[in-house]
């Protein structure tokens, strides 16, 4: 009996849940973008986006998805023939190094598997053997979305300190700003690159930059720029057009405006932090339930290289598509596809899944949704230690203790 009446949920990562209040404040006539409120706006959604990237100098914002806004530092960061250092954790870290390939730039890329994150030695080596000093940027993933690998932004900081190179780093924070801790300034990170759809949770179409000063000047002769992607006029407009090159995202400017007033001001950063951190807990203390004694397992297996974000998830093939199959079809509830684990026409392809849990997620959300799993998995007869959804609800509830709880000895 289908189960999936209600309102559905999309358990993807990204695009994530939007809030009500998000899409009621895009629910509106077209405003002018010439004068009024529309423009006016603007300047304040910057700041605000500078202050979620923890201390940018600079945000040029963009119409386009998160590809675009790779386009968008790459074409203002390189001139061709440099070369891009690229560290590869899973297939979005190989999606940047190709756009940039693609626009005649040498690209390096090492590779660090799909379940293990960036190990900084090997970028200190790779750096002190480019003794020409080529090397323009070093591209970092901060989560790989396919394989929900966390890298350590400071670590790859200092090995660029420590082999004394020159080349500015920029990271790719498209899954996880606003879900796991990130700090532009504190981590000396010269270029940061996200989009809309994910912790931000606005519809898709909306893409950022944020640079330093330092990248800004370091790149004052990038040759690679086009009128519509140079971050130079964006980051200095001085009238309305020039924000967006052309008509601004209106709609999604009121959107906008809401989900960062509910980061900043009504839950906080850092409590929009330890949130999806409590959450991820659930969801990984559930998959270490039902990989006891079978073949379900986090793709990560080390829990300070996990994301707060995203859950990588693998099962014997065909499980990973039959769980997903059920849930959608007989609770309503759609979980994401494996990606860049195995090849699409490979039936391995069929062993892996992602839950998404970014964004504007709560603690039913998540429980719920675990639960269902489970319950896909007993329909099924997918084998499964018991107890997950179990220990997800435990995991919660030692995250929020109430008043009354027993007192817990100190770690
Ligand atoms: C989603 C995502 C992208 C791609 O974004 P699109 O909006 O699909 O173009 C790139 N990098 C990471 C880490 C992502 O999570």
């Amino acid at each position: 009996m289908p189960l999936a009446a209600g309102r559905p949920y999309a358990a993807i990562p990204g695009p994530s849940v939007i809030p009500d209040r998000v899409l009621a404040a895009m629910h509106r006539a077209a405003p002018n973008i010439y004068a009024g409120e529309a423009v006016e706006m603007v300047p304040a959604i910057a700041a605000d986006l500078r202050t979620v990237a923890r201390g940018a100098d600079h945000v040029a914002m963009y119409i386009g998805n998160g590809h675009a806004g790779w386009e968008a530092a790459n074409t203002n960061l390189f001139s061709r023939g440099d070369r891009a250092l690229a560290l590869v954790t899973g297939r979005f870290g190989e999606g940047w190094a190709a756009s940039v390939r693609a626009l005649g730039v040498e690209v390096e890329a090492i590779d660090f598997g799909r379940r293990a994150p960036v190990d900084p030695a090997r970028v200190e080596d790779a750096l002190r053997a480019d003794r020409a000093g080529r090397i323009r940027a070093v591209l970092l993933t901060h989560v790989d979305t396919a394989t929900s690998v966390l890298n350590d932004v400071a670590a790859v900081r200092a090995a660029i300190d420590a082999a004394g190179h020159p080349a500015l780093l920029a990271v790719d924070c498209i899954a996880s700003l606003g879900c796991d801790r990130f700090e532009m300034a504190g981590w000396g990170v010269d270029v940061m690159v996200s989009a809309s759809q994910k912790g931000l949770m606005v519809p898709p179409g909306m893409a950022f930059v944020w640079l330093s000063d330092k990248a800004a000047a370091a790149t004052a002769d990038s040759g690679l720029r086009t009128p519509y992607w140079d971050w130079r006029p964006r980051i200095a407009a001085t009238e309305a057009w020039m924000y967006w090159f052309g008509t601004a995202p209106t709609h999604h400017l009121y959107g906008l405006r809401v989900a960062l007033d509910m980061i900043l001001r009504e839950e906080g950063l850092e409590a929009v932090w330890a949130r999806h951190r409590a959450l991820a807990g659930a969801v990984w203390a559930a998959a270490e339930a039902w990989g006891r004694g079978s073949a379900v397992a986090l793709n990560i297996a080390d829990p300070a290289a996990r994301s707060c974000a995203v859950t990588s998830l693998r099962f014997a093939a065909p499980d990973a598509t039959r769980l997903r199959d059920w849930c959608d079809r007989e609770a309503g509830l759609t979980l994401g596809v494996g990606l860049g684990m195995a090849d699409p026409a490979d039936p391995a392809w069929h062993g892996f899944l992602r839950v998404g849990h970014m964004g504007h997620v709560n603690a039913p959300m998540i429980l719920g949704a675990l639960a269902t799993m489970e319950a896909g998995m007993a329909a099924l007869g997918i084998p499964h230690g018991a107890g997950g959804a179990a220990a997800a609800a435990a995991a919660v509830a030692a995250a929020a203790p109430g008043p009354g709880a027993p007192a817990r000895a100190a770690e």
